[in-house]
This record gives structure tokens, C-alpha cells and sequence, in this order.
């Protein structure tokens, strides 16, 4: 089976734990406000590839992989093409290669469940606690994101949250202890990472002729992260 991807990066170190080949892949059916990637929305875009060959590419850097190390698949929003990673993932178990899951967690149905079976850990981006907000930026219910971490829960996955925090939009204290209320509650999640908000993506959205809607904000400054930091910390302990 093929599949369709923006781009493969070697090795990082920044996309689940230890060492890992991150793979983008093409197509995304929201559009939020933040997001760092237009250029993977489009899915009529980007490279085909077969499961194999990626599998292929990955499997050729499995010496740098350490025993906590392997594969994330990013984008994009992976679950799209939920078959085709199911193909890949299968390849990757079978070799003992590890699997991660980037997702917004704004699709589920049997086929994703099949990609969940074969996925050791999925990144969850859980991008705002606050339900107006969630649909404002992101254009989907957050009882869809809840609902998918449910699910994780109930198929006793490793998760970790992940939010990118965005100064003047979730940038307070009251939203951060609500993102830790929220991963007390499912024994699932390990951890919460909270990532600062960028524009390294400006140029993109500028080439592609796209508004960006965050234009004006901020970037979030090594201070702010550092308090939040602390806070969720103390929280969590
Ligand atoms: S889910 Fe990810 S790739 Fe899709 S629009 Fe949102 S941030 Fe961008």
C-alpha cells in the first residue's frame, strides 16, 4: 500500500523519547490557528511512498534507535492515512523497532484502533483547556479529544500531552493546572510537555498565500516557559 508524505526527517530527538526518525505526513482535515505546518494540509500534495520502502528508510537508522528509540509519525494528522501506518507499524513491530503517534486525536473509528493496536506511545495534542477556545482555534469539540484520550485509557496506551503554549491565549496559570487536572485523571498519560509558541512557520504561510492567524502574538520567551514549568511540575509531583 502507499501512502503520502511531507517529508522524513533522520534522526530527533524532540518527537517522543530517545532517539527517532520523525516522518510528516501529507493532509490534515483542521486547520488551527497555530499550526506550524500549512504545507502538509493539503493531501492532493506531497511525496507517495510505499510501506515498505519507508519502512525501509527507517530501518536503515535503527543503529542510533537505543533501546527507548524508533519511529514517530507526525504531520500533517497521521490518522488520515490510519491503513497505511497500520502497514508500516506492523513492519516496524516485527523488526522491534519502536512506534510513536503525533495526533491531534480528531479521528477515531475501527481502522485507527488498528493503528492504536501497533503504536507504543502516542503524543496527544491536547491544544487548549478551554472548551471555547478549543473550538475557536482549533475548529473541533474538545469532547473529541477527550473522548480519544478515553479511548487511549481504555486500551491502557503510554501518553504524553502536549501543548504549545501561546502567549495572551493559554499562556495562564489556571489553563496549565487545568491541563494537569485533566492527565491526573487518566493513569495513561506520563507526562505533560509544554512546548513554546514559535513563527518560525511565517515564511510558509507567507509563500503559500495563507493568513496567519497568530501573526501578532508573541513568541513565548524561556521565562514564561520556566514558570509554567515549575507550576506543572509542582502539580504533578
Ligand atoms: S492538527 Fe496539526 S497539522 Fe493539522 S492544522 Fe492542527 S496543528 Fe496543523
Amino acid at each position: 500500500m502507499t501512502g503520502k508524505i511531507h517529508s522524513f526527517q533522520s534522526l530527533g530527538t524532540v518527537d517522543g523519547p530517545g532517539v527517532r526518525a520523525v516522518v510528516f505526513m501529507q493532509g490534515c482535515p483542521l486547520r488551527c490557528a497555530c499550526c506550524h505546518n500549512p504545507d502538509t494540509w493539503d493531501f492532493s500534495a506531497g511525496e507517495e511512498i510505499g510501506a515498505q520502502e519507508l519502512f525501509s528508510k527507517i530501518s536503515r537508522l535503527r543503529s542510533y534507535f537505543g533501546k527507548s528509540g524508533g519511529v514517530t509519525v507526525s504531520g500533517g494528522e497521521p490518522l488520515m492515512q490510519s491503513e497505511f501506518l497500520t502497514e508500516l507499524f506492523s513492519l516496524c513491530a516485527s523488526a522491534g523497532i519502536g512506534t510513536a503517534l503525533d495526533t491531534s486525536g480528531c479521528i477515531y473509528n475501527e481502522s485507527v484502533e488498528r493503528l492504536l493496536d501497533l503504536t507504543d506511545i502516542v503524543l496527544l495534542d491536547y491544544k487548549y483547556t478551554d472548551t471555547a477556545d478549543y473550538e475557536k482555534y482549533v475548529g473541533m469539540k474538545r469532547e473529541r479529544v477527550d473522548l480519544f484520550l478515553e479511548r487511549l485509557q481504555l486500551l491502557q496506551k503510554r501518553v504524553w500531552l502536549r501543548q504549545v503554549i501561546i502567549p495572551t491565549v493559554n499562556d495562564g496559570e489556571t489553563s496549565v493546572r487545568r491541563l494537569c487536572e485533566i492527565a491526573k485523571k487518566y493513569s495513561c498519560v506520563e507526562k505533560i510537555e509544554l512546548l513554546p509558541f514559535r513563527k518560525l512557520c511565517l515564511e510558509k504561510y507567507d509563500a503559500a498565500g495563507i493568513e496567519f492567524g497568530f501573526r501578532n502574538l508573541p513568541e513565548a520567551s524561556a521565562e514564561l516557559m520556566a514558570r509554567l514549568e515549575r507550576i506543572k511540575n509542582d502539580i504533578m509531583e
